[in-house]
C-alpha cells in the first residue's frame, strides 16, 4: 500500500513533469466528473498532503486524488503505450510533453482550490510536509493515551503520512509492542523523529527499505514476515489484526525485541515451513506489482 513517502515522491515527479504546462485535453473516467474538462488550464503545482495528492491549476481548480490500496500515477510520452489497462484509468491529463494517467485511484475528484480544506483540513502534521510539527503530532497522538500505538500511528488526523508498513517497522526499531498504550510509549518524540528521518530517506530512494539492505526479501524487519525469524533475535515474527473496523490493519512484531502487551487471545506463531513462506512471497509479489507507484517514464 502506498505510504506518505511514496505519495510525496509521486507528487514531486508529477510536479516536475507538469508544472507550467497547459492541459490540451483531460478525460475524467469517474461518473461524478464525467463531464468535467480542464482543457486550456495551466498546472500551477502538484503537492502531497499526507497520503493525498493535490494538483492545482492556475484557474483555481484542484484535482484531489488518493492512491488508497492500489492506485498509481504514470507519466507517458505522446503515443507511448500505457503500462496499465485502460479500463483502470480514472483520469487522463494530456500536456504536450507528458500525459499523466491516474490508475485505480481510491479518490479522484475536482474541487475549487480554496475549498481544499474540506478534503485535507482534518489531517494532522504531515511527516514529510512543510507543516511538520513533531510536538503537535505527539500531542495529538497522546490525546487518546489509552489507544495502542500501532493503531494511533495510522490515524491521519493525528499524524499524516505513515501507513501500515511504517507503523510495523518503527515500532520494531524502537522496541515497542504495537499494543502499548500511547501514554506508556517511552520517548514518543524519539519514535517520531526516527520515523521522520527514515521516511525522508525513503522518499528519495523511491521504495521502502527500513533495514538498510536493499536486496530482495531483506528490506523489512517485521512487515509481511509472519513466522519468519526475527533478524535480530531469531524468534518467529508474530502477526495479528489490530484496530478492528474500517482501519483494521495487519500488525507484525517480534515478541522478544518488542516486549509489552500482546493482543488478547493471540496464540504465538511458530516458525513456518519454507513452502508456506514461498507461497506468501509469491502472493506478495503479485500485490506489490499492482500497488507500485511509478511515475518514471520507461
Ligand atoms: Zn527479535
Amino acid at each position: 500500500m502506498p505510504e506518505g513517502d511514496t505519495v510525496h515522491l509521486t507528487a514531486a515527479r508529477l510536479h516536475s513533469a507538469l508544472v507550467g504546462r497547459t492541459l490540451v485535453s483531460t478525460d475524467f473516467r469517474v461518473p461524478r466528473f464525467a463531464n468535467a474538462d480542464l482543457t486550456g488550464q495551466r498546472v500551477r503545482e502538484v503537492i502531497a498532503r499526507g497520503k493525498h495528492l493535490l494538483l492545482r491549476t492556475e484557474a483555481g481548480m484542484t484535482l484531489h486524488s488518493h492512491l488508497k490500496m492500489e492506485g498509481a500515477w504514470h507519466l507517458y510520452r505522446p503515443g507511448q503505450r500505457w503500462r496499465g489497462p485502460a479500463f483502470e484509468a480514472r483520469v487522463v491529463l494530456v500536456t504536450e510533453p507528458w500525459t499523466a494517467v491516474g490508475f485505480r485511484l481510491g479518490i479522484c475528484e475536482l474541487l475549487a482550490t480554496d475549498r481544499e480544506h474540506e478534503v485535507v483540513g482534518h489531517l494532522g502534521p504531515d511527516v514529510l510536509g512543510p507543516d511538520w510539527d513533531l510536538e503537535e503530532a505527539a500531542r495529538r497522538l497522546r490525546a487518546d493515551a489509552e489507544r495502542p500505538i500501532g493503531a494511533a500511528l495510522l490515524d491521519q488526523r493525528a499524524i499524516a503520512g505513515p501507513g501500515n508498513s511504517w507503523k510495523n517497522e518503527i515500532c520494531f526499531l524502537r522496541g515497542v509492542s504495537p499494543w502499548t498504550p500511547v501514554g506508556e510509549v517511552v520517548d514518543l518524540e524519539a519514535m517520531l523523529g526516527l520515523l521522520k528521518r527514515m521516511m525522508e530517506v525513503n522518499r528519495m530512494i523511491g521504495h521502502q527499505v527500513t533495514t538498510g539492505d536493499t536486496r530482495r526479501g531483506r528490506t523489512h524487519w517485521v512487515a509481511d514476515r509472519a513466522g519468519e525469524p526475527c533478524r535480530r533475535c531469531g524468534a518467529p515474527i508474530q502477526r495479528a489484526f489490530q484496530a478492528a473496523g474500517a482501519s483494521e490493519r495487519v500488525t507484525y512484531w517480534c515478541p522478544t525485541c518488542q516486549p509489552g502487551p500482546a493482543p488478547v487471545g493471540h496464540t504465538a506463531a511458530s516458525a513456518r515451513p519454507s513452502p508456506g513462506r514461498k507461497a506468501e512471497a509469491a502472493a506478495r509479489g503479485g500485490t506489490r506489482r499492482r500497488a507500485g507507484v511509478s511515475t518514471e517514464p520507461r
